[in-house]
């Protein structure tokens, strides 16, 4: 089986996490059960602090934006890249300070941006309209807005085309060419300070040359905007760096590899232009995707076409194998030391054929009552949730060397009423 020292781990033939048994907490707090190890965000977090020691580090929330996640990210220093005022709300409560925040997106109400400019957080904008919405919006508050452009390098990465952020065709960012222009314009618009350049290729690349390709982009934009005279505060070179889901041994780059492929070019070439902007990276899935399981129990077993194992977490939970095609590694955890017995595909409840967790797994017999985890979860997980089909959310619980805490209770069927409400012809 696969383990991570001081991760996960096998003992007594079950799967533990972060020095807790998988078994206890799925007694404790019933299933299904998102369990995050507090120990790994902080190693993951450490490994890109030291693979980038003059960079800030800015978590992109939408990952996973559990408060506590956030807050010993806070605790570490992290800033954060936040995608909607909910975000932008839940990172400065949980102590991450407006001046590491930026307010990401293509597509912000005029609501948020009032929002950004009033807690003083730097907004990347994605359009000409944007731009000049944002203006406006500053000027009222008599305000200066700190911007970059979220620009589009149109470099393509091997990755899901659902997840590819920066080919040409990508609804994100300004396309290359008119980068100049806007950049010009926003130097005399009112309100607006252009003081940084930002992009993100994508997500899950496992090959490091589209980042290098992204930096010479990216500084042949920052060397013609500074022949405009607009001196460049920071680069944002975004993230997208992959983990191994798949656990067949293949070497997955980790964050020191990501510094090999784009220092030696920001340094050379800001040396080149006589510049020192700040290099802000934006990871999100490296921080937190292998930190987190997800447990769920198998209701039934059935032979049919395949050896279908039902589950009590479906696509209302973890999404990314109905949507992205994703793969996440399957261990049985009360039997973890056993050898595979049978090939089982791993579906869950959801009215929905496409329900399924994981595909023709070699695993132990598995049987009613067993228990299933299902590997690298904390990354768009929890985090892209719903109650579809009339399920209420689950619990997660954080472990740190051996103690459990809820961070958040499971909700219940009256979390499925809490907002609706029958007008008056139908009470
Ligand atoms: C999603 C996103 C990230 C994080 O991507 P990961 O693949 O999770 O590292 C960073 N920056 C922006 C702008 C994003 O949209």
């Amino acid at each position: 089986m696969f383990t991570i020292k001081n991760h996960l781990e096998i003992r007594n033939a079950h799967l533990i996490i972060g020095k807790v048994d998988t078994t206890v907490l799925a007694e404790r707090y019933g299933t299904p059960l998102y369990v995050t190890n507090e120990s790994r965000i902080v190693e993951n977090f450490m490994a890109y602090r030291k693979a980038f020691p003059e960079a800030d580090i800015y978590y992109a929330a939408k990952a996973n934006g559990s408060f506590a996640i956030l807050r010993i990210l806070a605790r570490e220093g992290a800033g954060a890249d936040v995608f909607s005022y909910g975000e932008l709300y839940m990172a400065l409560l949980a102590g991450i300070p407006h001046e590491k925040l930026l307010f990401n997106g293509n597509s912000k109400t005029d609501f948020e941006l009032k929002k950004a400019v009033e807690l003083g957080v730097k907004v990347s904008v994605d359009s000409r309209d944007e731009l000049h919405t944002l203006s406006e919006i500053a000027q009222k508050a008599g305000k200066d807005v700190e911007i970059a452009f979220r620009v589009n390098p149109d470099v393509s990465t091997k990755t899901h085309p659902k997840i590819s952020t920066g080919l040409r065709t990508s609804k994100f960012g300004i396309p290359s060419e008119e980068v100049v222009s806007i950049y010009r314009e926003a130097s005399v618009l009112p309100g607006i300070s252009p003081t940084g350049i930002h992009c993100h290729i994508g997500s899950q690349i496992l090959d490091t040359a589209p980042f290098r390709e992204a930096t010479h982009k990216m500084m042949d934009l920052v060397e013609k905007v500074a022949a405009l005279g607009i001196e460049l505060k920071f680069v944002d070179m975004g993230s997208g760096l992959g983990i191994p889901y798949k656990k067949d041994g293949t070497q997955t780059p980790e964050p020191q590899d990501h510094a090999d492929a784009i220092l030696p070019v920001f340094e050379e070439r800001t040396k080149a232009l006589g510049i020192s902007p700040k290099l802000i990276l934006e990871p999100g899935r490296y921080i937190v995707g292998d930190t987190t399981i997800l447990l769920a129990h198998v209701n039934t077993v059935k032979k049919a076409a395949k050896n279908f194992v039902g589950v009590d977490a479906g696509f209302n939970l973890l999404i990314r194998p109905t949507m992205y095609d994703s793969y996440h590694y399957a261990v049985v955890a009360n039997k973890a030391a056993s050898p595979p017995g049978e090939t089982y595909t791993i579906v869950g409840p959801i009215c929905e054929t496409g329900d399924i967790l994981a595909h023709d797994r070699a695993l132990p017999r598995i049987e009613k009552g067993d228990l299933i985890a299902l590997l690298d979860a904390g990354a768009y997980g929890f985090s892209m949730s719903s109650q579809y089909n009339g399920r209420p959310r689950c619990a997660e619980v954080l472990v740190k060397n051996g103690e459990a805490e809820v961070i958040r209770s499971a909700e219940d069927v009256g979390d499925l009423m809490a907002k609706q409400r029958l007008p008056s012809w139908l009470v």
